[in-house]
Order: C-alpha cells, then structure tokens, then sequence
C-alpha cells in the first residue's frame, strides 16, 4: 500500500518544461497543513487544545491546502470553513446510530471498487485521496486502509464488469477526489470508458472547484473536452466558499461544454440555516452552477456532531421554494440505510385530498383547492 506521501510525490513527478500553472496545484498540495505543528501555527493552539485532538487525528488524518486555510477567519473558532476542515475533539464521541459503512456501500460492491446499486449507473472509486480531508465525509471508513489509489489490474477489472453489463449507461466516478490523479492517468481511464459504446455519460464527482481551484487548469479541462458528454458534480458547503478562484475554476469547466451540478451536505453550525443555504445556493446559480441535492448528513462514525435533525432540512427547503429561483433550490435528499439508495424530501404541500377534490397549501402558507380533471384517473 503507498503511503500518502508516496502517492503525493509519485503524481509530483512532471516532464520538464510544464507550465509554471500546471505545477500551481502541486505546489497547493506540497505547501498543505497535515502535520499537529501546522495545526498549532496556523491556529496559534496551545498545548492542552492540541492534545484533545491527538486522538482524533490519529484515527482520521487531515490536511488543508494553503488556499483553503486562506478563507478562514482565524480569529473565529466556528468558522464555516475550519469546521469543514480542522479536526475536532468531537469527532472521537460516539453515538449510538453511527456506523462507518451506514449505506451499506461494501455490501453493494460487486468488484473492488464499484458500487452498483442502482439500474442503470454505477459509482466508480478510483482512489480515498483528497486534496483536503473533510471532516464530515460519508467515506472517512476509507482513510483507516491508508492512502491508496486503484492499481491496474483493479481498473481492468472494473472496465470488464462495466463492458459486460450492458445496462449500464451512467458511470459516476469519485473517491476519494478523482482530479487527484494525474491528468494523463485520468485520461487514460475516460478513454477506456468512452470505448464502450453503451455508457452514455460520464460523472466526476470532485471537490478541486472548493479546496484546489488551481487544479482546474488549461490542460484538465481541454483533456477532458474531449471525452464528453461529462458531467461534473461538486461539492459546495457555504457562501464563503464562493471566491473569484472557484467561480473561475467552474467558469474553464463550463466553458468546455461540461455542466456543474453541486451537492451540499447539511452541517450543524455549518450551513443549517435558511437564510445561509439562500445564499449559497443564489451564489452557486450566479456562477452558472445548479444546486442539485441537499444531502441530510449520514449517520458515519467520526461525523455525528454535524448531524442535524430531518426537520431542518425540511425547513430550509420550505424557506427556499417560492421565495427564491426555482433553480436555486436543490433536491433534499436521505440516503436509505443499508443501501435502500436516496429518498427524496419535500415539506408537505398536500393538506387533504377527497376522492378527485384536493386542498394545497401554497409557499406563502395560504389554503387553496384544487380538483382533477373530470372523467381523467
Ligand atoms: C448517489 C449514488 C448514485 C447516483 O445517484 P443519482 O440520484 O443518480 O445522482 C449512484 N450510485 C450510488 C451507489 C450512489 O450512492
Ligand atoms: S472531498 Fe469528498 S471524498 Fe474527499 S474528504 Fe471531502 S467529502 Fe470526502
């Protein structure tokens, strides 16, 4: 198994003579927090509040590019973006729902590394390396195994179970983060999927847009051009996440022909507030990306503290539809235990029904009837 710094410093090894960009990323990467010392200067802690997070670190490890560190405001102890990434004493208390594999992702892998649960798509993880660790992530079961990425011979296996299931025709690949790879390695995966003719779309699911925008460079995006249709999902959490270096990383993807849908996971303290979700998701439409779902936080060993009650979620929703673009508000989503897959949410607008006679209740909370067409069923 590589180590993480193995595995940094083998995707560190570059032809001379590339452009002082492409090496902008890998310097990010480099120049990253993941060590306590980091921690404490960046954070100026002191002893006894290092210590509490001994314990957490050594189970979960951290790191955070020196952009993303930039978006703190250090002086606040519960800023949005340190929440997301600094470790925290809390992520060692248990809770009694909490689980490291709640979505039953193991049991749905059908090769190493592909889940398939649904009919038609598959989810593909090419590696649990990420350019910063967030605290909340549904996979952190992952970061006990160390840093690995997927040999050869795992993909071919993967490729052979893809090229046998004709039904397959959506291949979502994540992590881990995808865009950690090397572009030639990721190029050489798009091929291999585009030369099967019954795979209609291509998903990368990556949050290099939020922590690492300077991965999204030149020779990313015109690589990628070539294998579309792609889709790319990412992974916005707060309106502070929206810098002019993200909105330009989404501009270049855009700009390629490749749209960018965003999933937001709710967070205590985070982002579980209508009046912030508002302008999140405001702020991800000004940059031509589509609030496409509000994932409740899963109920993962290490997360707990971020868990926020299904009732929130509703509420936010309700806040957002009518008030707001339709656009803007996303899909609220719960991912059924144990692989039952993802079971949308909306609050109630139905009040009663009788027979073909139905009562609403509009956004603004107003009664109205409503009645089906006659002789229609
Ligand atoms: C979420 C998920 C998908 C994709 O679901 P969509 O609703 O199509 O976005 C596919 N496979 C697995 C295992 C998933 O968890
Ligand atoms: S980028 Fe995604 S996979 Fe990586 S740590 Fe964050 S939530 Fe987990």
């Amino acid at each position: 198994m590589e180590t993480e710094t193995e595995q940094v410093s083998l995707e560190n090894d570059q032809p001379p003579g590339c452009s002082r960009e492409k090496n902008d990323w890998r310097r990010q990467l480099r120049n990253s927090i993941k060590d306590i010392e980091g921690l404490k200067k960046a954070f100026s802690l002191n002893a006894a509040e290092v210590d509490c997070l001994a314990a957490a670190i050594s189970n979960y490890p951290f790191r955070i590019t020196p952009y993303y560190l930039s978006l703190i405001d250090r002086q606040n102890p519960e800023d949005p973006v340190r929440l997301q990434c600094v470790p925290s004493k809390y992520e060692e208390r248990l809770y009694l729902e909490l689980q490291d594999d709640p979505l039953g992702e193991e049991k749905d892998t059908v090769v190493k590394g592909l889940v398939h649960r649904y009919p038609d798509r598959v989810l593909v993880g090419l590696t649990d390396i990420c350019p910063v660790y967030c605290r909340h992530c549904t996979r952190k079961r992952e970061w006990h195994k160390g840093f690995w990425t997927r040999t050869a011979s795992e993909l071919e296996d993967i490729y052979a179970y893809i090229s046998d299931h004709k039904e397959i025709r959506d291949v979502i690949l994540s992590g881990g983060d995808p865009f950690i790879l090397s572009t030639e390695k990721l190029e050489a995966i798009l091929k291999r999927l585009r030369g099967m003719s019954h795979v209609e779309i291509i998903r990368i699911g990556t949050r290099c847009p939020v922590v690492l925008p300077q991965r999204i460079d030149d020779e990313l995006v015109s690589m990628l051009k070539k294998y579309r249709p792609i889709w790319l999902n990412t992974h916005f959490n707060h309106p502070n996440e929206i810098t002019p270096e993200s909105a330009r990383a989404c501009d270049r993807i855009l700009c390629a022909g490749i749209p960018v849908n965003n999933q937001t996971v709710l967070l205590k303290g985070i982002n579980d507030d209508a009046a912030i979700m508002t302008k999140l998701c405001q702020g991800l439409l000004r940059m031509g990306v589509r609030p496409y779902y509000l994932f409740q936080c899963d109920p993962v060993t290490g997360t707990g503290h971020f868990r926020t009650s299904i009732d929130k979620g509703l509420e936010i929703i309700k806040a957002m539809r009518g008030f707001t673009s339709g656009l803007c508000v996303p899909t609220y989503v719960i991912d059924g235990l144990e692989g039952q897959g993802k079971v949308p949410l909306q609050p109630e607008y139905l009040v009663s029904r009788e027979k073909d006679h139905f009562v609403f209740k509009s956004y603004k909370g107003e009664l109205f009837k409503y009645h089906n067409p006659e002789g229609q069923r």
